[in-house]
């Protein structure tokens, strides 16, 4: 619960607000600690403080670079106040307890912001600061670490409010945002080493990634490229073993990641399921009673952009299916495992990568999605939403059967993995055309219509894969031009997400044509 505040340990390079923050402590009953500088400030306005120094006997040294660094500080931040040896270990070398830890750290990024030289720049990495910091916010069940300026007023509100001491959840939160703090100071520092030995791409690392092996080039000859590695423990692209072929390229890891987020969506248990990946869009995902025959609907689909792809797989890969996948010419095979007859098939195409995760990732999990802009880079987390979870709303006359149902949700599911505008159509769990990043919504229906017919060409059959099919849509229809398009080519119902200034017109229309048409109140945009 509450722990009381007694005494406290002010450093601070930014002095801004310290003088009222710390006589509003001392009004509390808080006796102050404090470094060279601050403790001149807090003298020079007349408030009782101890220079630290004074407490670990030995004077600030080596330019400050060794000033708390010393067991009475740290000691003191790090004891557990309930532990009776932490106590006694505490009486014997004299060494006091420390409940409040203000700091706030030498300006490092202002240091480089300035462009001032390199050894500023050194000579402005905090040691003794991050070092307290992550001490105290470690021992946040018995210690309250402050950061940031803008945190002392409701640290004082909050001590108001309990009488002098601060509940666990408010220690908790600031010991969070203090990590936070030391983690970007150290990214930072790193960063700045890193542009000072023209490393490329630090920005990763200020998202923790390490880097795991650099790439001849990436999406292009011309560009270099290395693959950096978060701590993620999801099984994917990042964990997997590669049992074989030549190593990945920087388009091989992108679609491959893409291949095996989209299969994952497909529960194991329930159905095998397969994806077919180029370019980081589907050429074609279908589930099955086997691999085989979910890979078979899926090459289906469309078979000329399949040549050149990746197939990921939702089940461990067995040797009927590796016996057709090595049919056509594929860059990666992967999958959850693979059975040792599969890995032989898969043997004879020397160069082809295979990949096993040991599991698949969890649609459902939460995650960061990074992507870079000039000059920054944007950060949100990873679209989890999954059809399964969503109300589906019947909004025209006629209910869709089970039969189109069901391939509503398989469409739905699949379109997420398309990039926008992605229209999808699927017919008995298998997609049948795909149309993907379009600028309009109703050239990406008349592409997915044309492929339809283009695969039924293919396949040597008499009418589109479209007649009698279903359609999905990543966003809302803004008009029915495009819902007309997919009815025009045979879909039978349809799936969106609804919520356009238009929707009556548009259900009106599915109304008109005979259509089913459900809203999902969830949108799928990927661009
Ligand atoms: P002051 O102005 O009080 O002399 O110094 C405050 C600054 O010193 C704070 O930014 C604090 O993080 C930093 N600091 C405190 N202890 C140490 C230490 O032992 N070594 C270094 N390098 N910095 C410290």
């Amino acid at each position: 619960g509450v722990k009381q505040i007694r005494r406290a340990l002010i450093s601070v390079s930014d002095k801004a607000g310290l003088i009222e923050f710390a006589r509003e402590l001392v009004g509390l009953g808080v006796e102050l600690l404090s470094t060279g500088g601050t403790c001149k400030s807090l003298k020079d306005a007349n408030l009782p403080v101890r220079d630290v120094s004074e407490v670990t006997g030995f004077p600030e040294m080596m330019d400050g670079r060794v000033k708390t660094l010393h067991p009475k500080v740290h000691g003191g931040l790090l004891a557990i106040r309930d532990n009776a040896e932490h106590r006694k270990a505490m009486e014997e070398h004299g060494i006091g307890a420390i409940d409040l830890l203000v700091v706030n750290l030498y300006p490092f990024e202002a240091t480089v912001a300035a462009s001032k030289p390199y050894d500023d720049c050194v000579e402005n990495i905090d040691i003794g600061g991050p070092a307290m910091i992550r001490a105290a916010a470690k021992n946040h069940d018995d210690v309250a670490v402050v950061v940031d300026v803008a945190d002392y007023a409701h640290v004082l509100e909050g001590m108001k409010e309990h009488a002098g001491g601060l509940t666990l959840a408010a220690r908790r939160k600031l010991a969070q945002k203090a990590y936070a703090r030391t983690a970007a100071y150290d990214a930072a520092i790193s960063n700045w080493l890193a542009g000072e030995l023209s490393i490329e791409t630090p920005v990763y690392r200020a998202i923790g990634g390490v880097l795991s092996e650099s790439m001849r080039y990436g999406e292009n000859p011309h560009q270099s490229a290395a693959f950096y590695k978060t701590p993620e423990l999801r099984p994917g692209v990042s964990t997997a073993r590669q049992l074989q072929g030549k190593q990945l390229s920087y388009n091989n890891i992108n679609d491959t990641d893409a291949a095996f987020e989209a299969v994952a969506e497909f529960d194991p248990a329930r159905t095998a399921a397969v994806a077919i990946i180029k370019h980081a869009n589907p050429c074609g995902v279908a589930e099955g009673a086997t691999l085989v025959e979910a890979y078979e609907k899926a090459l289906r689909c469309d078979q000329t952009s399949a040549f050149g792809g990746i197939v990921a797989l939702n089940r461990t890969l067995d040797a009927e299916a590796a016996r057709k996948i090595v049919e056509i010419f594929t860059e990666v095979i992967i999958a959850p495992g693979a059975t040792p007859e599969a890995a032989d098939i898969i043997a004879s195409k020397k160069n082809l990568r295979l990949l096993v995760t040991g599991g698949l990732p969890d649609p459902r999990a939460t995650g960061l999605v990074v992507r870079t802009v000039s000059g920054g880079f944007l950060a949100q987390a990873r679209d989890n939403a999954v059809v399964d979870d969503m109300e589906l709303k019947v909004v025209t006359k006629r209910a869709p059967s089970p039969q189109e149902l069901s391939d509503l949700a398989f469409a739905f599911r699949v379109a997420k993995h398309v990039k926008s505008n992605a229209i999808v159509y699927a017919k008995d769990g298998a997609t049948v055309g795909i149309g993907a990043g379009q600028m309009s919504r109703v050239d990406s229906s008349r592409i997915a219509a044309w492929k339809a017919a283009e695969a039924a060409k293919a396949a040597g059959l008499p009418e589109s894969l479209a007649i009698g099919s279903v359609v999905a849509s990543d966003a809302f229809f803004p008009f029915a031009d495009g819902l007309l398009a997919a009815a025009a080519a045979g879909a039978t119902a349809v799936i969106q997400p609804g919520g356009s200034m238009r929707d009556a017109d548009v259900i009106a229309a599915a109304d008109e044509a005979g259509l089913a048409m459900v809203f999902t109140g969830h949108r799928h945009f990927r661009h």
